[in-house]
This record gives structure tokens, sequence and C-alpha cells, in this order.
């Protein structure tokens, strides 16, 4: 699995910008691709609400999960690991400061993950030239 750097510079500009209030959202890939986050709206400050609203969704089709730890503790909590296990392959959690430094993938055991970060070029770009 592989994640978008356009998509992964979006996560951490509404985890910026939700701060101090946590952000959740879903991954929605392209082949192996993340490219897009599906945000769950009215996500409330506390983690575990967050996450919680993040798996009630419609069983819309998904590959993992995001979510911002305001703290910066980029380790899950008991309830992320309960609701990693359930659905999703890749999990990302952010922590303040919100940049590339400051974020960890997990699979859906809570063991960390690499996920590479690529270019890939959108559908839209295309469209403009
Ligand atoms: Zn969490």
């Amino acid at each position: 699995m592989k994640i978008a750097r356009e998509t992964l510079q979006f996560i951490f500009e509404v985890c910026k910008s939700s701060a101090p209030r946590e952000f959740a959202g879903m991954l929605s890939a392209n082949g192996d691709v993340i490219t897009e986050v599906i945000v769950v709206p009215g996500t409330e400050s506390s983690d575990e609400s967050a996450v919680m609203q993040l798996f009630m969704l419609p069983n819309i089709h998904t590959v993992g999960s995001v979510h911002s730890h305001p703290s910066g503790n980029t380790r899950p909590s008991d309830a992320d690991l309960e609701l990693f296990g359930r659905k999703g392959l890749v999990h990302i959690i952010v922590g303040a400061p919100y940049d590339r430094n400051s974020w960890t993938c997990y699979d859906k055991d809570g063991n960390p993950i690499k996920l590479e970060v690529v270019e890939y070029k959108f559908k839209d770009e295309d469209d403009l030239l």
C-alpha cells in the first residue's frame, strides 16, 4: 500500500485546521495508492468518539482510516486498536505538529508499517492539460 504525496499533505492540513479538535476520516485507494480521504462530519473532540463515528459510517469502499492525536503521541489507544481490527488494512495516526515527521501507519493489529509516499498523477490534472 502507498499514499499519494498530495493526499498526505491534505491530511496534514485538515489535521492542523481541526486542532485542537481531533480529525478523523476514512482512506480510499486507486489501485494500491491511497488517493482520497473521506471526512467524517461532526467529529467530536475526544479520541474515542471520533474513531467510533468513523467506523459507524455506511459500508463505503475504504482501505483504512486516518485520525489525528492533538497530543502528538501517535500510539494507538485501546479503542483505536479495537477498531483497527474491524475494518481496513492501513490506519494512519497523525500527531501534532502534523508534518511528515509526525505520523505513523499501523496495520489492523496495531503494528507499525511503512507506507510509501509516492507522486501520483490525479485525473483532474490530466484534464487541465
Ligand atoms: Zn486515536
